[in-house]
């Protein structure tokens, strides 16, 4: 990893920092989500980054992966458990953090067994820890507090443009998995904890799409291609949501060429991930680079 590059990616951890903190103290019971989220897009921007996913703003029992759709009218409920999670890229280089708010004291030992397994975990990373040795550290804290950590859901390596470059962190202890942290590599770790059945399953929900089959070769209308090319230069293979493309089509056009592009194969759809047991789930996330030399640097932190 060269020395630019090691800039970027420390750039967009500063940016992430600054627009997650501001973003956790802006969070209130009837806040917009759909508000809520153009705004934290517009303050990456504000700040010189660029967004590297859309707005993840997840709510109770929900995980991940709900963004607002362009017509959303929903807002933050009383009592409630919200995720924010939220990525900035400078070329490509991404910084991934995620913050849980709570509106009801009742839920502060479900924040504080994540957040408290996030920062254990962080501490062992070496360019020689392995992965399931993560897992062992996320897993061990959280069931501490008497929750479960969320066994389906993981941490990361990022490479440029790709928030999944392949290796996963689990949030529990995987005593056969082979994987290390390496030098010149970024990585995402994301403990998820919950009162519920500790796993996920996927929404009937689909707000975020992302570009993985570029060069497919299939008929397309005039507003597929349109919309294919517009996603090709806008966001490369990073996920993005039809907010991000409602100058290109109509909202029902728009809408009806992305499920027909993934369905052709184009595009990855990431539906909502929802807690199986229906339990609260609280989700903290650090990037992290190590650096040639070996330092592991939190960008977000
Ligand atoms: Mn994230
Ligand atoms: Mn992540």
């Amino acid at each position: 990893m060269d020395e630019e590059v090691l800039k970027k990616y420390i750039e967009a951890g500063r940016i992430a920092r600054v627009v997650r903190d501001e973003a956790a103290r802006r969070i209130e019971p009837g806040v917009s989500v759909l508000e809520f989220c153009e705004w934290v897009e517009k303050r990456i921007m504000e700040l010189g980054g660029k967004p590297a996913f859309p707005c993840n703003l997840s709510i109770n029992e929900v995980a991940a992966h709900y963004t607002p759709l362009v017509d959303d009218d929903l807002s933050v409920p009383e009592e409630s458990v919200v995720k924010i999670d939220l990525g900035v890229h400078i070329d490509g280089y991404i910084a991934d953090t995620a913050v849980t708010v709570s509106f009801s004291d009742k839920w502060a030992p479900l924040l504080e067994a994540v957040r408290n397994a996030l920062d254990k975990a962080l501490e062992i990373v070496s360019p020689d820890t392995r992965f399931s040795d993560v897992g062992k550290v996320i897993e061990s804290v959280i069931k501490m507090y008497g929750f479960k950590p969320i066994a389906n859901l993981g941490g990361h390596s990022l490479a440029r443009f790709t928030i999944h470059a392949g290796e996963s962190i689990p949030n529990v202890y995987e005593p056969f998995l082979r994987g290390k942290f390496g030098k010149g590599k970024a990585y995402a770790i994301e403990p998820f904890g919950t009162n519920g059945a500790g796993s996920v399953r996927e929404g009937d929900l689909v707000a975020i799409y992302a570009l993985i089959r570029p060069n497919l070769r299939r008929r397309l209308s005039d507003v597929q291609r349109r919309v294919l090319n517009t996603i090709k230069e806008r966001f490369r293979t990073l996920p993005f949501t039809e907010r991000w493309l409602k100058d290109v089509a109509g909202l029902e056009e728009l809408r009806k060429s992305l499920k027909r592009l993934a369905r052709m194969g184009f595009l990855v759809q990431y539906p909502v991930l929802i807690e199986k047991g229906k339990g609260m789930v609280a989700q903290f996330e650090h990037t992290l680079v190590i650096t040639d030399q070996g330092d592991v640097i939190v960008t977000t932190r």
